[in-house]
């Protein structure tokens, strides 16, 4: 019989995890549907457990899901723990996994498809949201020389950094004067066609910018490339995350490369 999956959103139509997941099955010739649900605001639980009880084998959640899908999971993996959401689900016979694999994507896409090392390299981190407090332990795993988060709200990015014991350093954007080796924007700044009030001097010799939005150039993205950093989107983070996903459910890894330059195209 074939394997169900799904994504769990709300607004969900605009979900690329649809086609991104049919082109792995495809590849890896795998015998998998993947449809996208939306469900209710107040309903979420209701759809995961129905979906479950109809042969479902697992889920990916996105907005506004992910918190409730931690809670949901009856074990969840280190990251989804750190991350205090889970964007995939797998249900097994006795409950359900809850991991969390936008970090790994994020790390993925950073270190094999952009080739750019963290280890020992100075990160910036802009935003203290869900997207920014998801990828948080995966970077530190890279082991950099220094985690810096910035956020509008001071007070939020002290949050996400405080449980990792002072190897996270958290400031507002005014505090920041010093050049990093990748910037990563994970504030929902982009979405509003606005940018971050950023120091041009974040940009050391040679950095990356990296939007987690993608789909199109942003202001975070301009201003950078204006001061001779090179840039990146969001796109090879989401295709990496949803490998990440179809790996923990099928054991089988897809190449993602052509995945990506197909939604480029
Ligand atoms: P949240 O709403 O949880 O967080 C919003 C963050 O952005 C807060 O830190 C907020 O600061 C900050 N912010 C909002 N507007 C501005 C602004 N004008 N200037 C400076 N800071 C601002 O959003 P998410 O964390 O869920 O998402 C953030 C981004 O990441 C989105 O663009 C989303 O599309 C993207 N994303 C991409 C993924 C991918 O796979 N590529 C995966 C997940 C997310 P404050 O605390 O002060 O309000």
């Amino acid at each position: 019989m074939t394997d169900r999956y799904a994504v769990f959103g709300h607004p969900i139509a605009h979900s690329k995890s649809p086609q991104i997941h049919a082109a792995f099955a495809r590849q890896t010739a795998q015998d998998m549907r993947y449809e996208a649900i939306l469900a209710p605001l107040d309903g979420f639980a209701e759809s995961i457990a129905r979906f479950a009880a109809e042969g479902g084998r697992g889920a990916n959640v996105t907005v506004p899901f992910k918190e409730e899908a931690f809670r949901l999971a009856t074990r969840l993996t280190a990251h989804a723990e750190r991350a205090g959401a889970a964007n995939t689900l797998v249900f097994e016979a006795d409950g359900v996994l809850g991991d969390n694999t936008d970090g790994a994507g994020l790390v993925a896409d950073l270190t094999r498809k952009l080739q750019r090392p963290l280890s020992a390299r100075r990160i910036l981190l802009l935003g203290a949201g869900g997207a920014a407090r998801g990828v948080i332990a995966p970077l530190l795993e890279q082991g950099p020389a220094e985690l810096v988060i910035a956020n509008r709200t001071v007070s939020r990015a002290q949050r996400l950094a405080e449980p990792f014991d002072g190897r996270v350093k958290a400031c507002g954007f005014d505090a920041l004067d010093t050049p990093f080796d990748v910037v990563i924007n994970a504030t929902a700044a982009s979405l509003a066609g606005e940018l971050p009030p950023l120091s041009p001097q974040v940009f050391g010799a040679g950095a990356l910018a990296y939007d987690m939005m993608y789909g199109r150039d942003t202001p975070f993205l301009a201003f950078a490339r204006a001061h001779g950093a090179d840039t990146a989107d969001g796109l090879g983070m989401l295709v990496e995350q949803a490998a990440e996903a179809f790996f923990l459910w099928r054991g089988v890894r897809p190449d993602t490369a052509p995945v990506i330059a197909a939604l480029r195209a």
